[in-house]
């Protein structure tokens, strides 16, 4: 038997102790890698939401950016709005912007359902707005240790928001979006969360961490 015949013969044996040694399935080698599929797709969606925070910055506002995707596109972006002179509104969230947008294209087939990606974690209306539309997971970069709402608890507020399911995922390239915040901060002529709890942590916030 020449060498290629005796390695043909003997890969799926190999193939096969390894997934018994390792106390796996075929199955669990599935969802491994579909775990590792989506965590890519989150890093590179999270790029498109990063590039709509930067336009926010270059236009003195705010650096948070927001992207919906739905199979495989973006279907809305939203930057955060009416920060750039002073103390602003806090309307128009990156996350209201492009769900609005979203709205005003027709919202989602039928049945569909969206991945919501945004450069800081959605604050408690955004998360409510969120709860209510259809998307299904909520992607976000860095952690709003002031207004974050992400981590409020389901169980205490009403069945229809207690039964959504939202899947959260957090810290996806959170470096980035951190450097875009310390940037904002640091400019001396910002006057939105001025001398805040938000500033004070994000200026002190280590990358990495
Ligand atoms: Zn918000």
């Amino acid at each position: 038997m020449r060498w290629m015949e005796v390695a043909r013969v003997m890969i799926p044996f190999v193939a096969f102790d390894f997934l018994a040694l390792s106390g796996r399935n075929h199955g669990d080698v599935g969802r491994e890698v579909h775990v590792e599929e989506e965590r890519q797709g989150d890093v590179y969606w999270m790029k498109k939401a990063l590039d709509e925070a930067r336009l926010a910055l270059d236009e003195g506002e705010f650096p948070v950016g927001c992207v919906v995707v739905s199979e495989g596109e973006v279907v809305a972006t939203g930057r955060r709005r009416g920060t750039a002179h002073g103390p602003g509104n806090e309307l128009d969230h990156a996350e209201v912007v492009a769900l609005r947008t979203l709205m005003a294209q027709g919202g989602l087939a039928s049945g569909k359902k969206a991945t919501l990606y945004c450069t800081m974690e959605p604050c408690l209306m955004c998360f409510a707005a969120i709860l209510l539309s259809d998307i299904g997971r909520v992607v976000w970069a860095f952690e709003d240790v002031m207004g974050g709402g992400t981590s409020c608890d389901l169980s205490s507020v009403g069945p229809l928001y207690q039964e959504k399911g939202l899947e959260v995922v957090s810290r996806v390239r959170r470096n980035e979006s951190l450097a875009l915040f310390k940037a904002f901060f640091s400019r001396p002529d910002n006057a939105y969360w001025q001398g805040s709890f938000l500033e004070q942590y994000t200026l002190k916030a280590a990358v990495g961490a």
